[in-house]
């Protein structure tokens, strides 16, 4: 086995604000450790989201001494030992150790330890209960970093028991494969996740979304999904496509995926609980129009004003993904690109103008203003506020 290696010298963790809230922790009598997927992170070499930190020390204790060092401190999830400790602006989600007494496939009741060994056997999987002291020192209880050079996602203990404690470990399953795992997934924990997938029916749409959200835009979400797809998993969480030609074409975008993914992207809004702005994407991506670099630049113009700038480009991501062009090509990267040169233009006259210009508000006024709209849309824009003025003049 490959002996651990230290982190002593890493920067990620020689981080004074870090260092600080661990030597605060520390003076006051805990142990203290990184938890979880920094570890992790930093074992693999690759970027670090947020350090969280695990302790020997009660959540009320880590408040009054966290505080009397004058660092920022939110009860974020009191309930479950997790006080977020903010220091010189950056966030460190401090968890007491802690051990699942009962569960019910959603939430579990804590009970406090001071074993690191017990903390480690509550988490998910193998690559994620791993610790790190404020000296470096790696603290492996489960074997985790195995698993990690061989690039294999498997479940803290017996597979079966651990997803019927929290049913969203099915999801976490693939998505830590999607991102992390090599090869085919660990057929115990694939089996195990095929044979409880009902399960999922118990767990929260919020949280099933978040999951989703990560694994469709995960390096390996194809055959990951195709994966979950063949498990009978993913008919669990919505009804697919099964192009998966098209989805992996995609910019990895969550919503594209999705809408590409899902046999009735209209239910996504429901079912992942998507924001209203989200749920306008897939509005627009229903509706949109077909675009190509065919269209001549005028074309595009009218369409890019009409459209918006979201919505024209996840319109060409979608066009140039369901086609054959290549992810280099240089017309369809044009096209992606025309908002950047060519900002939407903003009508130069409004409601205000027509006023002035003795037009009662009310529908009337609408279709004024509308036809002067279409007037120089077609005329590419280049009408000015005056000329537009002059027209309205005209016309009125
Ligand atoms: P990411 O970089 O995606 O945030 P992460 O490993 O930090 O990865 P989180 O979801 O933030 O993942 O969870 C932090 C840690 O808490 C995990 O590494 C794992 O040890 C533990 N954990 C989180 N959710 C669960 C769960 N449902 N069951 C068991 N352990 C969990
Ligand atoms: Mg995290």
């Amino acid at each position: 086995m490959k002996p651990l290696p230290s982190f002593r010298k890493a920067v990620w963790l020689n981080e004074p604000r870090l260092q600080q809230v661990m030597a605060v922790i520390t003076r006051g009598g805990g142990e203290v450790r990184v938890a979880g997927g920094a570890v992790r992170n930093a074992l693999l070499g690759v970027p670090i989201a947020d350090v969280d930190l695990a302790t020997t020390m009660l959540p009320t204790d880590v408040m009054r001494v966290c505080k009397a060092a004058g660092f920022g401190v939110h009860p974020t999830g009191f309930d479950h030992g997790t006080v977020t400790v903010v220091n010189g602006g950056i966030p460190f989600e401090v968890t007491t150790l802690r051990r699942d007494v009962e569960t019910d496939g959603r939430r579990a009741m804590v009970a406090y330890t001071s074993e690191w060994a017990e903390d480690a056997m509550r988490r998910d999987f193998t690559m994620n209960a791993m610790y790190c002291d404020a000296a470096g020192k790696i603290y492996d209880f489960t074997n985790g970093y195995g698993d990690l050079l061989r690039n294999r996602v498997r479940f803290v203990g017996d597979a079966k028991m651990r997803i019927k404690e929290d049913y969203l470990r099915i999801l976490r399953f693939f998505r830590f494969h999607a991102r992390f795992g090599k090869g085919g997934p660990d057929k115990i924990g694939l089996a195990a996740c095929a044979k409880l997938k009902s399960g999922l029916k118990k767990i929260s749409a919020e949280r099933i979304r978040q999951e989703m959200f990560k694994i469709v835009v995960a390096p390996r979400a194809v055959p990951t999904l195709k994966i979950m797809a063949a498990s009978g998993v993913l008919r669990k969480i919505i009804p697919y496509t099964d192009d998966w030609r098209l989805i992996g074409r995609l910019p990895d975008d969550a919503v594209l995926r999705l809408y590409c993914l899902a046999k009735k992207p209209d239910d996504l809004k429901q079912d992942l609980r998507l924001s209203n702005a989200e749920a306008q994407r897939i509005d627009d991506l229903g509706t949109g129009p077909d675009l190509s670099p065919k269209l001549k630049m005028s074309e595009q113009r009218t369409m890019l004003y009409h459209l918006g700038g979201q919505a024209w480009t996840d319109s060409v991501e979608l066009g140039w993904a369901s086609g054959r062009a290549s992810k280099r090509d240089k017309k369809w990267r044009a096209l992606l690109d025309l908002p950047k040169h060519w900002p939407i233009p903003k009508l130069p006259i409004n409601g205000q103008d027509l006023l002035e210009a003795g037009i009662a508000s009310g529908p009337y006024m609408g279709e004024v203003l509308r036809s002067l709209e279409d007037w120089w849309v077609a005329s590419d824009f280049v009408p000015t506020r005056e000329e537009l003025l002059e027209r309205l003049k005209h016309d009125a």
